[in-house]
């Protein structure tokens, strides 16, 4: 039988939305989807896939992998081997689809952004979507995939009729790594992914000491502070603001930049602001690129101007 297998994230019993990617790409490879899912989960919605399997396993698949590993197996010993397996590009899922790609000698490509249907090909990308590379998986065997979140869920369309589903015991669990808690992370103070104007400041704003001063703007033109990475190794602000690669991606109306150079892992998560607006000393800083107005100059200058334009209006 000629089939993609995609195996599902759940967490706390709930089917995992960044699944929808999985099934999305599993669409457009042209065969059989075949979704495995613990056997309790929620909110999976069958009619997205032509077969469920249920595993009577934990909620979440992914802890220990070498249970999932069996778990393959078992699935390759009644269905065959499948042409993908396809797994979310989280922590979790790139754990467990490495894994399976070693136990069982299988090709992986990782964190696929695209699918060219012609060609054959899965595309991801480096350096912070800089430029994006095509590999094309051997023509026989099985394939291991990990899928970018939000890259495929709209191909993800309800099938003629609903799935089969049939459910399956799990191999006894291996010992020596248990699952034993989900522990929530620390509900930050501040989400900078949802303000509308961001002050954000760089190493360029030179010592801890003036952060207030831009605090004090954030504030007077009803933003909210952000920064780059130095600000946070340097310990001036909390990790919840830096924006980008290791931090969070924002899209504000506006994004006002304060002595940041323009790095690439810090563009690529702020380059869909709608509206730029850097300042920085070097008329040949990066930043100038993507910023639709760019003001070459000192920052604690201008932001003592706009803190007085702001409070005066
Ligand atoms: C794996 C990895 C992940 C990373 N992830 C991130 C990330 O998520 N986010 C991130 O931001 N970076 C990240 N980085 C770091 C990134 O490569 C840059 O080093 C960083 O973005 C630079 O920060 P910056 O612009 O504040 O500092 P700098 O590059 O040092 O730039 C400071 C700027 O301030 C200007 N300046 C100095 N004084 C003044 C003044 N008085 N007035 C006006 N302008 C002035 C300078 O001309 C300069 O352009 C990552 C790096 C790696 C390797």
């Amino acid at each position: 039988m000629s089939y993609v297998l995609v195996v599902s994230e759940v967490r706390k019993n709930l089917f995992e939305e960044r699944n929808l990617d999985s099934i999305g790409l599993s669409a457009l490879l042209g065969r059989e989807a075949v979704l495995l899912v613990p056997e309790g989960a929620q909110g999976v919605n069958e009619s997205l896939v032509d077969k469920i399997l249920k595993v009577r396993a934990g909620d979440d698949l992914f802890s220990n992998p070498l249970n999932l590993v069996d778990i393959l197996e078992s699935v390759f010993g009644a269905l065959g081997k499948p042409d993908f397996i396809v797994f979310t590009h989280s922590a979790s899922g790139t754990e467990a689809a490495a894994y399976a790609a070693g136990n069982f000698s299988f090709p992986i490509i990782t964190d696929v952004s695209g699918f060219d249907k012609e060609a054959g090909t899965f595309s991801k990308s480096y350096y912070s979507d800089k430029i994006f590379g095509g590999f094309r998986p051997v023509p026989a065997g099985t394939c291991v995939l990990t899928v970018r979140s939000g890259s495929f869920k709209d191909n993800a369309s309800e099938k003629a009729s609903a799935a089969t589903t049939s459910t399956m015991d799990a191999p006894p669990a291996h010992e020596g790594r248990t699952f034993l808690e989900y522990v929530e992370e620390e509900r930050a103070a501040v989400d900078i992914t949802k303000a509308e104007f961001l002050v954000s400041v760089g190493r360029g704003i030179g010592s801890k000491d003036e952060v207030p001063k831009y605090e004090e703007l954030a504030k007077a033109v009803r933003g909210v502070l952000s920064c780059s990475r130095p600000v946070v190794d340097k310990l001036w602000l909390p990790k919840e603001r830096q924006v980008s690669t290791s931090g969070k991606t924002v899209k504000p109306k506006v994004y006002l930049a304060m002595g940041i150079s323009g790095a690439f892992q810090h563009i690529a998560g702020m380059k869909d602001a709608d509206c730029i607006i850097a300042v920085n000393k070097d008329p040949e800083a990066p930043i100038f690129q993507y910023a639709h107005f760019g003001i070459v100059g000192d920052v604690h200058k201008l932001r003592d101007k706009l803190i007085e334009m702001a409070k005066g209006s």
